[in-house]
């Protein structure tokens, strides 16, 4: 296996994805890669004529993965390809449900934005996550 990719080495991978977005009614193309322990996974938001249906591109990434058997993420890129040039963190950043997505699947993560500089981690982005026990087999 190739060397794991850091957040920022993802936001490429995150950008080409975010060009096959299906996004008919906002026309605000989303994608995201995640790097877990075997490979790389993409996804970009896919929306539906019932808006509260619509899946963004951090949970499309994050079933991928774990579909594919993935568990353990240590990198995150979210890109926002059709955010405005002067568009803040807050239009760039993911959302509420992502957020809990995120936290639950790859707490230890770090996450970099298209558009943002740095990186952070994504046990920071929804501080007392509602959360429950795993139960035993
Ligand atoms: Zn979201």
């Amino acid at each position: 296996m190739a060397e794991p990719l850091s957040a920022r080495a993802l936001l490429p991978l995150a950008a080409e994805a975010a060009t096959h977005a299906y996004a008919p009614y906002s026309r605000f193309r989303v994608g995201a890669a995640v790097q877990g322990e075997r490979g790389i996974y993409t996804g970009a938001n896919v929306e539906n004529a019932s808006y509260g249906l619509s899946l963004c591109a951090e949970r499309s990434a994050l079933a991928a993965a774990i579909a594919a058997g993935e568990r353990r993420f240590a990198a995150v890129a979210v890109a926002c390809i059709d955010a405005p040039d002067d568009a803040g963190v807050s239009e760039r950043t993911p959302c509420g449900a992502c957020r809990q997505w995120l936290v639950e699947l790859a707490p230890d993560a770090e996450l970099a934005m298209l558009g943002v500089d740095g990186t952070m981690q994504v046990r920071d982005l929804l501080p007392h996550a509602f959360a429950l026990k795993a139960k035993e087999k």
